[in-house]
């Protein structure tokens, strides 16, 4: 039987992939900065395809569904994980930027790693955590999603993290203080840390993923809010986006009303509130870049923002936003959980701080060898704590605090 030789892969560089469709001011793969470590290109993927693809395969992505968004993972199955959050954002993120004429793939790929640096416990654990690095130059879930992607991911033999391109590196950085973008700017001049010095904006893309995180946590705080039963369908009458479309939501379909419909109801509510948003920001952002025609990607990063809410969304999507800290992340049961979440924080990082020997060997031996991965400043062994801990699950983290201190604060 002859030997049938596979056909040749026609695509040779990821630049030629459908670049007519997109705007001019969109990122293109084609006009990247590149990686930090040059890379020859996929034959069949963009870099920005190849950028989540990472990500997706990323051992931090992986434990993204034992993290929690607000309710703690054990607390019931049915809440969202920083993981489907994460989902939500790149569903969101992708939909709007197809209409934007915007990168889908950097999109995705922000989105799905916007959260990487997330402790365990929500912001319960960053504080917790930040409070226990006051005096080793603190931490920030921000700056520790990019120092996931940019080195504490270890599966390549040619360099740490993975490598990703400035785009998305500079989209995952959505905030940074003005001492963390100095640090970043001597390790890497020029780099993603410069934009917090000079006031400058990031992608459409990077806009596009912040707004979709928005979107997407206020739309899925009120399912999970109220399917917790911490808020009721009553409270949120006060929210004018909620009030409006439940009422449009119950005019054409009045039977929502029978309370054995209510779960139909609230999600009817929320996909309203979902599609009215996106497409606000759709026309405003449309308008917007009409008015500011730039004709690149670099042109946006000098104007002002460009992807946003008009301004009655705006104050819509912040009066939402407002009722969820007052009643929902600020609810006495909530606040009970973080209060033990913070406790297991501190204590976890004592106990490391006073015994580093019960640091797993992979991270004890980084503090042998001084590697901080910062570049030097602060404690290392602080920052190799620091790391491990932020890196846990929920539940590591919480077997972890009962094997060092005996004590079970998290059931
Ligand atoms: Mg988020």
């Amino acid at each position: 039987m002859k030997n049938i030789a596979a056909p040749a892969l026609s695509i040779s560089s990821s630049a030629n992939l459908m670049p007519e469709v997109l705007a001019a001011y969109a990122c293109t793969a084609a006009q990247s900065r590149g990686r930090r470590m040059p890379e020859p290109p996929a034959p069949t993927r963009t870099d920005y395809q190849r950028d989540r693809d990472r990500i997706v395969h990323s051992t931090a992505f992986r434990r993204l569904v034992y993290k929690t968004q607000v309710f703690l993972n054990h607390e019931g199955d049915l809440f969202r994980t920083r993981l489907t959050h994460s989902l939500e954002v790149a569903q969101l993120g992708r939909s709007m930027a197809r209409s934007l004429r915007l990168d889908e793939d950097l999109v995705e790929a922000i989105a799905l790693a916007h959260d990487l640096g997330h402790t365990p416990f929500g912001h319960a654990g960053q504080d917790a955590l930040n409070e226990c690095m006051r005096d080793h130059g603190g931490f920030e879930h921000n700056l520790q999603s990019l120092r996931v992607v940019d080195s504490l991911e270890e599966r390549y033999p040619q360099f740490d993290g993975l490598n990703l391109t400035f785009e998305a590196r500079e989209g995952i950085l959505k905030h940074c203080s003005a001492a963390n973008a100095r640090a970043l700017e001597q390790l890497e001049p020029q780099g993603v840390g410069l934009r917090f010095l000079q006031h400058t904006q990031p992608s459409l893309e990077a806009q596009l993923c912040n707004l979709a995180d928005e979107i997407a946590y206020n739309a899925h705080d009120v399912d999970d809010g109220l399917r917790s039963g911490l808020i009721t369908l009553d409270q949120l009458q006060a929210v004018s986006l909620f009030h409006r479309y439940d009422a449009h939501a119950l005019a054409e379909f009045p039977q929502l009303q029978w309370p054995g419909n209510q779960r139909r109801r609230v999600y009817d509510v929320i996909r309203r509130m979902l599609s009215a948003q996106v497409y606000d920001v759709i026309t405003t952002s449309t308008a917007a870049l009409q008015v500011c025609a730039p004709q690149s990607a670099d042109d946006v990063r000098h104007s002002g923002p460009l992807i946003r809410f008009g301004d009655s969304m705006r104050q819509e999507s912040t009066e939402l936003k407002r009722f969820l800290f007052q009643n929902l992340y600020r609810h006495p049961q909530v606040t009970d959980m973080t209060g033990r979440a913070k406790q297991v924080i501190a204590d976890l990082f004592s106990a490391y701080m006073a015994q580093p020997n019960e640091l797993p060997v992979a991270h004890a031996s980084r503090v042998q060898a001084g590697i901080d991965k910062t570049g030097g400043s602060g404690s290392t062994l602080a920052r190799v704590v620091a790391d491990y801990i932020a890196g846990m699950t929920d539940r590591h983290a919480a077997r972890e605090h009962t094997r060092l201190t005996g004590l079970q604060l998290l059931d």
